[in-house]
């Protein structure tokens, strides 16, 4: 195995560019194993650099125009191939007032690598690769996203918290895929943040941390909190969440709230940060994102 991104692909592979997602299925159920879907190829194209995945069938989802829409009914539905910048330019230009409650959604896109990787990156991409790191993955889980799976004889919708095993591990089995990911819409008095540290940039979070409260007077009457590049998968902090909702807010409760979170999460030392520094600054930005998400509630 290569440990560095060369620029060559070593492994021969057959190309596949399906126009329907029928088809998709179709080749799936035919090449199962020896297949790779690819969306951007951000990920995978590395990966195949690498010669960590050597597929034998690549199969693109980028002529499927189906793929990379978004529609709003009910819930947000976003195409898997969607990419990052085009889901931002959605939720923040077209739709202020999605925006304002979605704010997680979109710092989380504006703060993803440059500018040429948000353009290619796409959000089933980014959940699908399953890093613990994938800045969406908490933003996701902070809004009861769920997923919709499909192979060629189901299709089957579960929630985003069922749908990561492990470091690069999903549910999906070798004929299934990801269709859309759906966020249900946030009543008016959500509030939501996002924040992220990273060693420069445009590069993958040491760790990053979502927040999202519905507001109501001086109480939180719900909450989630979800941290990344804290455990093997996207981590929701449940321990801090409990000791939030149902309380007044206040730099206290926040404060609080931080530590518990700090304290829950299961982080590990490796090339991008120690496990110690993880643990300090996801106190922080847990901190920080609940002070926004309140200011954010309106
Ligand atoms: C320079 C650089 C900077 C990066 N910075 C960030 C960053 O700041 N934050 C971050 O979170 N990530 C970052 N990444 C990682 C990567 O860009 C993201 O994870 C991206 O969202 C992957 O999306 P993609 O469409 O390119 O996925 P691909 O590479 O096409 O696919 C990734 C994996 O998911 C599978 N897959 C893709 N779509 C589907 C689907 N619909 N159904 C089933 N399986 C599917 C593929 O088979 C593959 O295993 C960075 C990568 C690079 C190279």
């Amino acid at each position: 195995m290569l440990s560095t991104n060369t620029h060559i692909l070593f492994s021969e592979f057959e190309y596949h560019a399906p126009t329907t997602v029928n088809e998709v299925a179709e080749l799936l159920s035919e090449y199962g194993d020896s297949a790779r879907v690819m969306a951007g190829g951000t990920d995978l194209l590395v990966q195949m650099k690498m010669e960590r995945r050597r597929p034998a069938h690549v199969i693109s989802l980028q002529r499927i125009n189906e793929l990379h829409t978004i529609t709003q009914n009910g819930a947000l539905t976003i195409g898997a191939a969607t990419a990052i910048r085009a889901l931002d330019q959605y939720v923040t230009l077209n739709h202020p007032s999605l925006g304002a409650r979605l704010e997680s959604l979109s710092a989380a896109c504006n703060l993803f690598s440059s500018v040429q990787i948000m353009h290619m990156a796409t959000l089933g991409g980014n959940l699908c690769n399953a890093s613990p790191a994938a800045d969406t993955a908490p933003v996701l889980l902070t809004c009861d996203a769920t997923v919709t799976i499909k192979s060629k004889t189901a299709e089957k919708t579960v929630p985003l918290a069922d749908f990561f095993v492990g470091p690069g591990k999903t549910i999906l089995g070798p004929n299934e895929f990801v269709t859309y990911i759906q966020i249900p819409l946030p009543a008016q008095n959500t509030g939501s943040a996002f924040r992220k540290i990273s060693r420069v940039v445009a590069d993958i979070s040491q760790v990053c941390a979502a927040v999202t409260i519905v507001r109501d007077g001086n109480i939180v009457q719900d909450a989630r909190i979800a941290l990344g590049s804290v455990a093997p998968v996207p981590f929701c902090a449940e321990q801090a969440r409990a000791a939030l909702v149902g309380e007044t807010f206040g730099p206290e409760l926040a404060e609080h709230v931080g530590n518990l979170a700090a304290q829950e999460i299961k982080p590990i030392s490796d090339v991008r940060a120690t496990s110690a520094y993880r643990r300090s600054v996801a106190f922080v930005i847990v901190r920080d994102a609940l002070m926004q998400a309140w200011d954010n509630c309106g």
